[in-house]
């Protein structure tokens, strides 16, 4: 059993205990008990405040190689599609490990724990299968074990290059020759210790409705969960609209993929119907701000899809940035500066959206809380820093969540297992590996 003393912990409904131990056995949290005021021996030290390990629901690895380089070309998200395509025709499933495994190293340095891979680059340039039809997948699989944190890999089917359309080149790597390949394909992956297996419908545009029936049944008899961008763009609206006569939202609640396992992601450009359909159906709507605001997406209504009943979790998408409380305080702020209304979300639901919805969302239903039971994933938070020094401990969490920043992060444990101490990766020197993964795939 290890302990770990929290000097300050959040708890969750506005408690945060002071010393407080959590012992721990395997990858879960026995018990937690209100102790000493300083570590006791034998114990690991977790100081300033303690929070469940972060979830970043939604994520292209890959993406970050793309950092600082799009920046200059004027146009929309689809200008920026095209850039994302060309980095997308190099990747191997050797530089996918690696790219991944810094990726993901970052994040753990940032605090999160799990990390949802919405993973579509299923095959070798030009569309051709490699030896293993999961050799990218596995790639990916391996790089999060390695850098120590949680994956679930939603695995994407892609079958078209927008509805009615044919792939192109580049799409040809995304996609399988029809979905019963998708299905042989995703029945070959397992899940594991620190490893979840879940399904994407990559979008109304890459996958038809009845299609999409297909991968919404397979998702429910595995009770995995089920993940799918949704109306990030107007463009895929008006598309859908003209194909179908129903927004992307309708077409997935009547394709049977609306469900308490369903993630919305995005869910930018919704009618005041699809709000009530995705509460109604009591889905997940993982917002990714820093990568909307980035791509020029728009913003969601996220206050309307909570009153509605829907839960928000959050994603870094593109890893144009991995910040996760920026993430979180950019739900609201956001919606400020939409609406002119000030807290319409707390700092507390916020850290839930990061933590425990996030969690749920990726199919980890016993974690994003710190409590008896639940997995033992912790992120110690310095508070002594020049971002959060002076704040009393009844303000930490808004202080947190406003102001925070992924450089406060200084421990992140993962099923019991340090992964990051004092501010620095266990067993990756995280600089070093993103700049030689990327540099491996520059054109
Ligand atoms: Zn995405």
């Amino acid at each position: 059993m290890t302990v770990f003393w929290c000097e300050r912990a959040w708890l969750g409904a506005g408690r945060i205990e002071h010393g407080l131990l959590v012992e721990v056995t395997g990858d879960r949290i026995d018990k937690v008990v209100v102790g000493p005021s300083v570590p006791p021996p034998g114990s690991e030290a977790l100081r300033g405040l303690v929070i469940p390990g972060l979830a970043n629901v939604h994520s292209h690895c890959f993406q970050r190689a793309l950092r600082g380089r799009t920046q200059r070309a004027r146009g929309s998200f689809w200008t920026w599609r095209e850039q994302m395509y060309e980095l997308a025709q190099v990747l191997d499933p050797d530089s996918m490990l690696a790219l991944a495994r810094a990726t993901f190293a970052e994040m753990a340095l940032a605090g999160v724990t799990v990390v949802g891979e919405f993973h579509y680059l299923h095959f070798a340039s030009g569309g051709t299968g490699y030896s293993d039809p999961n050799a990218m997948g596995a790639a990916v699989v391996r790089a999060a074990e390695e850098a120590g944190v949680r994956l679930t890999l939603l695995d994407a089917c892609y079958l078209h290059g927008g509805i009615g359309a044919e792939v192109s080149l580049v799409q040809r790597r995304f996609r399988d020759r029809c979905v019963d390949a998708w299905l042989a394909r995703v029945d070959r992956l397992d899940d594991g210790p620190m490893v979840r297996i879940g399904a994407a419908i990559h979008s109304v545009r890459a996958v038809d409705p009845d299609e999409a029936e297909v991968v919404a049944s397979w998702a429910k008899s595995r009770g995995a969960a089920l993940h799918a961008h949704v109306s990030e763009q107007p463009a895929e609206n008006e598309a859908c609209l003209a194909a179908y006569g129903a927004t992307p939202t309708r077409v997935l609640e009547r394709a049977g993929a609306l469900s308490r396992r369903f993630t919305a992601v995005h869910s930018t450009h919704l009618s005041e119907a699809d709000v009530g359909v995705l509460g109604g159906s009591g889905a997940f709507c993982c917002l990714c701000p820093t990568t909307e605001r980035d791509l020029a997406d728009g913003i969601g209504p996220a206050s309307r899809l909570r009153r509605a009943g829907a839960r928000l979790t959050l994603g870094s998408d593109s890893n144009a940035i991995i910040e996760p409380f920026e993430e979180a305080r950019a739900v609201e702020l956001d919606e400020r500066l939409a609406t002119g209304v000030r807290a319409l979300h707390g700092g507390e639901d916020l850290l839930s959206a990061a933590t425990v919805n996030g969690y749920e969302s990726l199919g980890w239903r016993a974690g994003g809380v710190i409590r008896g039971g639940m997995l033992a994933d912790l992120v110690a938070v310095r508070v002594d820093g020049v971002r959060l020094a002076g704040t009393p401990a009844g303000d930490l969490v808004d202080a947190l969540v406003f102001a925070g920043a992924a450089a406060d992060v200084s421990d992140v444990v993962v099923g019991g297992q340090i992964v990051v101490r004092d501010g620095r990766h266990v067993r990756i020197d995280v600089a070093r590996e993103l700049e030689s993964a990327i540099k491996g795939v520059r054109s």
